[in-house]
């Protein structure tokens, strides 16, 4: 699934390569993957407005356009975006299709459960309600050992739930989440208010570290996640424990165990992290 580093590289592959392009044409292949406004709207507010920029917030891709609209892309779990030499013919999983000056943009989603947002300058009707209640993205300055432990101090949820909830650490998945209490030697079960102020300090170093790493490598390609001229991603040859149970630790040999919290599978090293 996309997180804060996949969204990250694909903001930074698409923003030198189609900044200032025109949209000739749009094509919507699966009307329910619009989700704001309908899919006639959509193709008529995008035809023939430029490219500004690329932006993103946590795990959402924006690209603002020439007259303010912003057209948002959230991949939720198996979405990717990839750009084709002019002419290129939509894909097998192709439910967006944008025609641009010298490329094809395609929004290519398997499982159709990603949604692609076009909202008129300066409104907020139509946008995904997660992108308007945010916490803080742990790469951020302002994502402190105090922020972090003030949350975790209210909060008996485990740890790990904590880390994915959108509201505190926008950008955050399961794969960042898992591999960030690995290297703080913090298990997943553990109650958010019982994880003490030196911990945090450490969770927080550990979140900002593999997070910025995970961007250097391009991000995670465990599942559908492919880079803008679908290549793998390179982080997977340094995860310590997202989808490594029944494997050696890479630190202790220990069998790395896997357990559900909520609904979400678990990684963790029972001896790095011990509670
Ligand atoms: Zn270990």
């Amino acid at each position: 699934m996309p997180e804060l580093p996949e969204v990250e590289t694909i903001r930074r592959e698409l923003a030198p390569r189609i900044s200032g392009q025109r949209i000739r044409t749009c094509r919507v292949l699966r009307p329910d993957i619009v989700s704001y406004p309908t899919p006639d709207k959509f193709c008529r507010g995008l035809k023939n407005d430029i490219v500004r920029e690329v932006t993103r917030k946590a795990k959402y891709l924006i690209i603002v356009l020439v007259s303010g609209k912003q057209l948002i892309f959230h991949l939720r779990l198996s979405g990717t975006i990839v750009v084709r030499p002019r002419g290129t013919k939509p894909e097998r999983f192709t439910r967006i299709a944008l025609s641009l000056d010298n490329h094809e943009l395609f929004f290519n989603e398997p499982r159709v459960l990603g949604r692609a947002y076009l909202i008129e300058n300066n409104r907020t009707a139509g946008m995904p309600k997660g992108l308007l209640s945010l916490g803080i993205e742990p790469i951020a300055p302002g994502f402190t050992t105090q922020y972090l432990h003030d949350h975790f101090k209210k909060r008996k949820a485990p740890v790990k739930a904590v880390l994915l909830d959108q509201h505190i650490c926008a950008g955050v998945g399961n794969i960042y989440s898992d591999e960030a209490l690995f290297h703080a030697g913090i298990r997943p079960t553990r109650r958010a208010f019982r994880v003490t102020r030196r911990e945090t300090g450490r969770l927080v170093r550990t979140l900002k570290n593999v997070l910025k790493k995970a961007v250097r490598k391009f991000g995670t390609s465990v599942g559908d996640y492919v880079r803008t001229d679908g290549t793998n991603g390179s982080f997977q040859d340094l995860l310590y424990v997202y989808q490594r149970e029944g494997l050696p630790c890479r630190i202790c040999r220990t069998e790395i165990k896997a357990m559900k919290i909520g609904n979400r599978s678990t990684r963790y090293c029972p001896k790095c992290q011990k509670s």
